[in-house]
């Protein structure tokens, strides 16, 4: 059976995470069909969704506004999984650290953005993830950090700074995976609703 991949396309880079959801379907071996996801009734649709990055304050208030906060809403209820990174991490936070940003607060966390600074907005770094066996290429473009996890499980840190955390079935990263050719994160995030 085909799975279906939302990918939030309000704003951002949309492009690079449905060429993700193609290696991460070569690697589990899985037909998957990706939907870009602009206006509400899609998300129902999905069984699994990625939230990319762009600017946090636009992509929250177009969620917002194209109705689909409900809908992601109701997409975690069920179980289904999210993987969100960068302002996609922002905007499933409890608090975004800035008032521009209305969160959905489906990630008991709270953020930091912009927390590495403008002398160092992007970059890239080998980073150790819980649950896999070698490190992961982090590449972090104005990324922010996790500055209070509460009760969420911290997948990653990178000079003392939580850069992945999962609860239940949405797991966020500050960098993007989207960006690299290695699948595993995707893997870790949508293996389950694959099999
Ligand atoms: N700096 C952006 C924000 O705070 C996030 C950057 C990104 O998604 N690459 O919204």
């Amino acid at each position: 059976m085909t799975l279906t991949a939302g990918v939030i396309a309000v704003q951002g880079a949309v492009r690079a995470h449905a060429d993700a959801f193609s290696r991460f379907g070569e690697a589990v071996e899985r037909e998957v069909h990706v939907e870009p996801v602009r206006t509400a009734g899609i998300i129902p649709r999905c069984d699994v969704i990625s939230i990319p990055g762009g600017e946090s304050t636009t992509i929250s208030r177009l969620i917002d506004q194209q109705g689909l906060s409900e809908e992601l809403r109701a997409h975690v209820a069920k179980g289904k999984p999210i993987l969100a990174t960068c302002a996609g991490l922002i905007v499933l936070a409890a608090n975004s650290g800035d008032e521009r940003v209305t969160t959905l607060d489906l990630l008991d966390i709270e953020i930091e953005r912009n927390a590495f600074g403008r002398q160092r907005d992007s970059f890239e770094a080998s980073i150790d993830i819980e649950g896999l066996d070698r490190p992961f290429p982090g590449v972090f473009i104005r990324a922010p950090v996790v500055s209070d996890p509460r009760d969420t499980e911290v997948l990653a840190i990178h000079e003392g700074q939580i850069v992945a955390v999962r609860a239940g079935a949405i797991i966020a990263t500050a960098f993007h995976p989207e960006l690299t050719t290695d699948p595993r994160i995707h893997v870790l995030a949508f293996g389950a609703a694959a099999r």
